[in-house]
């Protein structure tokens, strides 16, 4: 079967406040650090029908590197092939150059349209830049473009969101993703008391989520995972072999990859990985695939977990999800147990205990 590639790109131009992602900001390591990422490409020889850049930002990077970098690897026709872009480092002459590459998706960092909200988070792009780099897009002719969108940020208001979200579906966007924001510790939002104060508190977080899910359904974006919602047909192909333990592999400092029936990472050691003609692949995983495993990662998605796939605990699982069933916070139904959004904003002590039924 056809496998996904991941590409990390782990350079930003400045780091947002709340991010602990792995990134640097000397972007004179790039073009060695693209040498490295062809040459382990090459060495691993696999075929791939979907690709994903990720980061730190890789619109820090030219379309010619772009292009040379997906000119390493073997990549099926049809493919889809995404890119993480930050909205200040893509504007309308980058954007035509990068859809003359096999570039087809596209995901903004947008995460608000509130100027206050995104000053807080430490962005660099303000809503005015953010709107014109998805329609900038849209005119290179990029037809399938994501936008992601933060919950639960300092100073965030039920209204706001509200406003967020309208004014992102009057965007040609196709899909679209909304997390939560993670206070990482060490992170300068972290060490800034004034500004937690400004956070939402739990039930404001759970109402945001809900009004997120229910407003987009209503602007045609339908949930298929706890945190991603698209237009039909446009569900993100690369994402969905993650969470239907399908093997891909992961290039680059601290990617994951599950390739030949192991799952393995890469050390965050940008050293090492420039010189490396293959990356260092540390297992995290030697026998992965197990029942649990695929129904945590399944009970992620709308559709649910196929109860065929474990036939002999059908009834274990069953007795465990009724509870829950009756508290509307998943349904069960001939063939499969599925989270409904209340379910999801609890999911981990979902998954948790059905995990343990089997
Ligand atoms: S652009 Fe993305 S990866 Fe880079 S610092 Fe900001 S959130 Fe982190």
């Amino acid at each position: 079967m056809n496998k996904g590639l991941y590409i990390h790109i782990p350079f930003c131009q400045r780091k947002c406040r709340y991010c602990d992602f792995f990134s640097v900001t000397d972007l004179t390591l790039a073009e060695d650090y693209i040498k490295a990422l062809i040459r382990n490409i090459k060495a691993y020889g696999e075929t791939f029908n979907t690709v994903y850049f990720g980061g730190g930002t890789p619109s820090l990077l030219t379309a010619g590197q772009i292009y040379d970098i997906l000119s390493a690897a073997n990549i099926t026709t049809n493919a889809e092939i995404s890119m993480e872009c930050n909205p200040n480092s893509a504007d309308k002459k980058y954007l035509s150059e990068l859809r003359t590459t096999e570039v087809n998706r596209l995901s903004f960092g947008i995460q608000s349209l509130n100027d206050n909200e995104l000053h807080a988070l430490g962005r660099l792009h303000n809503s005015a830049e953010a709107i014109a780099a998805v329609q900038n897009a849209h005119a290179a002719g990029f037809e399938n473009i994501s936008a992601d969108l933060m919950l639960a940020t300092p100073g965030q208001t039920m209204n706001s969101l509200n406003d967020t979200i309208e004014r992102l579906c009057q965007l040609p966007l196709t899909h679209i993703s909304a997390y939560m924001l993670k206070i990482e510790t060490g992170t300068p939002l972290a060490a800034d008391e004034k500004l937690l104060q400004t956070l939402p508190d739990d039930d404001e977080e759970a109402e945001m989520y809900l009004l997120t899910v229910n407003l987009l359904k209503e602007k045609g974006f339908a949930q298929y995972e706890i945190s991603n919602f698209a237009k039909a047909e446009h569900e993100c192909r690369h994402n969905l072999k993650y969470w239907h333990c399908e093997e891909y592999l992961g290039i680059g400092t601290g990617a994951h990859s599950y390739l030949n029936g192991v799952r393995f990472e890469v050390p965050k050691n940008m050293e090492d990985f420039l010189k490396s003609e293959r990356q260092q692949e540390v297992i995290t995983d030697s026998v992965p695939g197990s029942l649990s495993e695929r129904l945590m990662l399944a009970l992620r998605l709308s559709e649910g977990f196929p109860i065929s796939e474990a036939e002999e605990y059908a009834n274990k699982l069953i007795s465990a999800a009724a509870p829950m069933e009756k508290a509307g916070l998943l349904k069960i139904s001939e063939d499969r147990i599925a989270l409904t959004p209340e379910g999801f904003l609890v999911s981990n002590e979902i998954i948790l205990r059905l995990t343990e039924s089997i």
